[in-house]
């Protein structure tokens, strides 16, 4: 899976035919990333910190936590997923077998004399869960790299909901063109409601003015 940051709704999305499926914005894989700049402009500071969440998607991380800014909303997964490379040390017979598959000619040249040396450390890939940071209010400067960095996390700005309504068991998010985004509080309730039954009127205004 190909995942772009898609410059329009700041979701990190796979396209479909140069077209967000997101947002139905078109994406020119040629263009540049916006600079962490940019995307401090478009987020605006941190506002609250409005709670653990579960949101209505299957592909990417779908638990995490919900952040209000003069800009939007911006979702951070609970944790991320990182590949590094680690060392390791080759076994006795591990160098055994190695060896048997190297032809002797190789072997005669003595190229190959620093192998003999057991501990000799081999690199390989490891897949660890690294845990996001839990922001506060003076963190709002993270935002742009953490969205870079996680293609778990997105910014909903407020320009990009059409309108907020509550629902049986959370919230929907609804974009202009009517895609929605189903959000379930997974801490404070009644907290994460005063919120985004703000965040609600205030779009609503929006949308009336
Ligand atoms: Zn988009």
């Amino acid at each position: 899976m190909a995942l772009v940051l898609c410059q329009q709704c700041l979701s990190w999305v796979e396209p479909i035919a140069e077209q967000c499926p997101q947002c139905d914005y078109p994406i020119d894989l040629r263009a540049a990333d916006p600079t962490l700049e940019d995307l401090a402009a478009t987020i605006g500071p941190l506002t609250s910190v409005i709670g653990p969440v579960r949101i209505s998607r299957t592909v990417l991380p779908y638990r995490g936590v919900l952040y209000a800014t003069t800009g939007g909303l911006f979702f951070l997964p609970e944790s991320v997923e990182r590949v590094r490379l680690v060392p390791t040390v080759l076994s006795p017979g591990s160098l055994v077998r190695a060896l048997t598959r190297i032809p002797m000619r190789i072997l005669r040249l003595g190229t190959l004399r620093g192998a003999w040396n057991f501990e000799r450390p081999h690199m390989r890939v490891e897949v660890f869960v690294q845990p996001s940071p839990r922001l506060g209010p003076g963190d709002g400067d993270q935002i742009p790299r953490l969205l870079m960095d996680d293609p778990g996390a997105f910014f909903f700005a407020r320009r990009s909901i059409k309108s907020v309504r509550r629902t049986f068991s959370g919230w929907a998010l609804v974009r202009p063109n009517n895609l929605t985004l189903r959000l379930k509080p997974l801490g404070d309730r009644a907290a994460f409601n005063e919120q985004m039954t703000a965040l609600a009127s205030e779009v609503l205004e929006t949308v009336l003015r």
